[in-house]
């Protein structure tokens, strides 16, 4: 039956279960057609027309993404952050001007993510590539962003490039994401070499 199809692909939504499923699911039945076409060309359009950008791994409809082609931002400046969220989050601030790259996640051994379940070989071949001077590691401060920071300075500190994590005052355990824009920016400034 179309409904329980709807309640089922709807349940496998982070956080969303059978009950709240089968809420939006009669919610969806409530809407107007229109409603239902809308929401299903925009989950359509965001895997047909969403990629990652070759240089960063951000998300993005054009490769490379705006953030890569602005010549207005420094060429020299990498700021590794976990997720797109993440990078947003630093915007924000407007504390940064250099490049990003997003890992799409953090090591985290007991749900089984490791090295190659992200993207950090592309930001080994992006420094290789030359022309970087700062790897600015901005992984959240818990347990797996910690881990990842540490996996990723042993790799890239015998290229003898500049790595720099940003300053505690963030709280431990937090996600960037969460973290106001003020104190994210000071912890931007006062970033310490790893
Ligand atoms: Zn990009």
């Amino acid at each position: 039956m179309p409904i329980n199809r709807l309640v089922h692909e709807l349940s496998k939504l982070p956080g969303i279960g059978e009950r709240t499923a089968t809420r939006l699911a009669f919610f969806i039945l409530r809407q107007p057609k229109e409603y239902a076409s809308a929401l299903s060309n925009a989950l359509i359009d965001v895997k047909n027309k969403v990629r990652l950008c070759s240089k960063c791994m951000n998300l993005t409809e054009s490769d490379p993404c705006a953030t890569c082609l602005d010549r207005r931002r420094d060429e020299d400046v990498i700021c590794v952050v976990e997720d797109p969220s993440d990078m947003l989050a630093v915007e924000r601030t407007h504390a940064f001007r250099g490049r990003y790259h997003i890992l799409h996640g953090a090591l985290s051994p007991l749900d089984g993510i490791g090295p190659d379940d992200l993207k950090i070989a592309e930001l080994l071949r992006r420094l290789e590539e030359g022309g970087v001077c700062e790897v600015i590691v901005a992984t959240n401060p818990n347990v797996e962003g910690e881990a990842t920071a540490l996996y990723i300075t042993k790799l890239i500190k015998p290229t003898g490039i500049k790595l720099t994590r940003l300053a505690s005052g963030i709280p431990v355990g937090g996600d960037l994401e969460y973290i106001d824009a003020s104190t994210l920016s000071r912890a931007f400034e006062d970033r310490r070499p790893l």
